[in-house]
């Protein structure tokens, strides 16, 4: 029986982990769940999974949850302690970072320094500390699983191929919904247009994410820390059908990709069974359904945040950190509707520009530049 933990339980990528288990409940086991507010979907998990342990955010919704289930034996904790306490436990094999945003990087390391296994979807974390988790994974002898689609595409097309020979990432990308549109188009973006994905249903941030194609930034970031490779050896490819999920060329020019059709619950399953694979009751791929696959570059000009990505990410030090933290507020002001779509990736560049790299940071040092960045866009408003 594989114990997993889910941080992150309540959301998008956190409900289909938890349908994963339920579809393989005589092999997984869930020892600990962990959310930000949602006390209902906590409580409906609680009594489907059972598991031991439980965090919330915030220490009104669980004692909210507490009330709630005390005729259960579940123990309920909070804060950034609650989630420590989870990731530093003995009883589980796997925790599936399935929480939004850089909270998600103490947790990570606290389990990684527990020698347990990562699934990762949580990027902000290797985004913004994958200079940290990486070594430290390696010495702990611990494996970081991909769960992002591309990612875990990426992961499958490296099976069995020597590491040293890979030529170059193909990282795909949907274009999201405005793909095709100039930046005098996005001016008036209102947030239902941002939130309409053509492909994927996702928890909001990564939607908007998508969207700006500060997603495919993060990912490519993301990707460097995984895989160990340089940003000039990634190229991303806009792939508007979702089904090539990402592919990696060899030196021989060879390409070998993973298709498939656009459901996070095979990265899920696969992450958490690696190396074997299990039989998934889902649509399975018709190609003759699909006919046509189209590829084409990014428009870098109306999609800012790509480029800047790649800028922050070759600056490496805290810049990653810069751009990430800034996105995360900017990207919950437009939410709020406090400012407009393009003024996501202008803050981006705005924060970008007025900070000054610390090389080679610290965990506090990280976690001291987020909060400068989100001082820096507070004291502009
Ligand atoms: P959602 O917004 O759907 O879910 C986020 C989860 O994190 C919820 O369970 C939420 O709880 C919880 N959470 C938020 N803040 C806290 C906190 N402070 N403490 C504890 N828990 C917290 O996000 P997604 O599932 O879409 O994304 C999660 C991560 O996975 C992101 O990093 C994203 O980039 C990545 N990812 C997502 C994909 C997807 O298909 N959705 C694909 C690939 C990667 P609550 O519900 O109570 O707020």
């Amino acid at each position: 029986m594989k114990r997993i933990i889910i941080l992150g339980s309540t959301g998008s990528i956190g409900t289909q982990t938890a349908e994963v288990v339920r579809e393989n409940a005589e092999e997984l086991t869930i020892t600990a769940l962990a959310a930000g507010s949602n006390v209902a979907k906590m409580e409906e998990q609680i009594r489907e999974f059972h598991p031991r342990y439980v965090a919330m955010w915030s220490e009104e919704a669980a004692a909210d949850l507490r009330a709630r289930v005390r005729d259960l034996e579940v123990t309920v904790y909070s804060g950034m302690d609650g989630l420590l306490a989870l990731a530093s436990m003995e009883e589980y094999d796997v925790l599936v970072t399935a929480i939004v945003g850089m909270i998600g990087i103490r947790p990570t390391i606290a389990a990684i320094e527990n020698g347990k296994d990562i699934a990762l979807a949580n990027k902000e974390t290797l985004v913004t500390a994958g200079h940290i988790i990486m070594p430290l994974a390696a010495n702990k002898g611990v494996s970081i699983l991909p769960v992002d689609s591309e990612h875990s595409a990426i992961f499958q097309s490296m099976n069995g191929e020597p590491k040293k020979r890979i030529a170059k990432i193909l990282l795909t990308a949907s274009g999201g919904p405005f793909r095709g549109k100039s930046k005098d188009d996005l001016r008036h973006i209102r947030v239902e247009d941002a939130l309409k994905h053509p492909n994927w249903s996702m928890g909001h941030k990564i939607t908007i994410d998508s969207a700006t194609m500060v997603n495919k930034g993060l990912e490519i970031m993301e990707a460097k820390w995984l895989f160990g490779v340089v940003y000039d050896q990634i190229t991303v490819v806009v792939h508007p059908q979702s089904i090539v999920h990402s592919a990696v060329e060899y030196v021989d020019g060879a390409v070998i990709a993973q298709l498939g059709i656009p459901d996070m619950k095979l990265p899920i399953q696969y992450a958490l069974f690696y190396p074997d694979r299990r039989v998934m009751n889902q649509k399975k791929l018709d190609l003759f359904e699909i006919a046509k696959l189209t590829f084409e570059e990014p428009d870098t000009e109306t999609f800012e945040g790509l480029p800047l990505a790649l800028k922050a990410g070759k600056c490496g030090g805290t810049m990653p950190t810069v751009f990430n933290a800034a996105n995360e507020m900017a990207v919950s002001m437009f939410l709020k509707r406090e400012i407009g779509f393009l003024d996501i990736t202008k803050t981006i560049r705005e924060c970008m520009e007025n900070h000054k790299v610390i090389e080679n940071p610290d965990l506090e040092q990280i976690l001291h530049t987020e909060q400068e960045t989100y001082e820096f866009i507070r004291n502009r408003k």
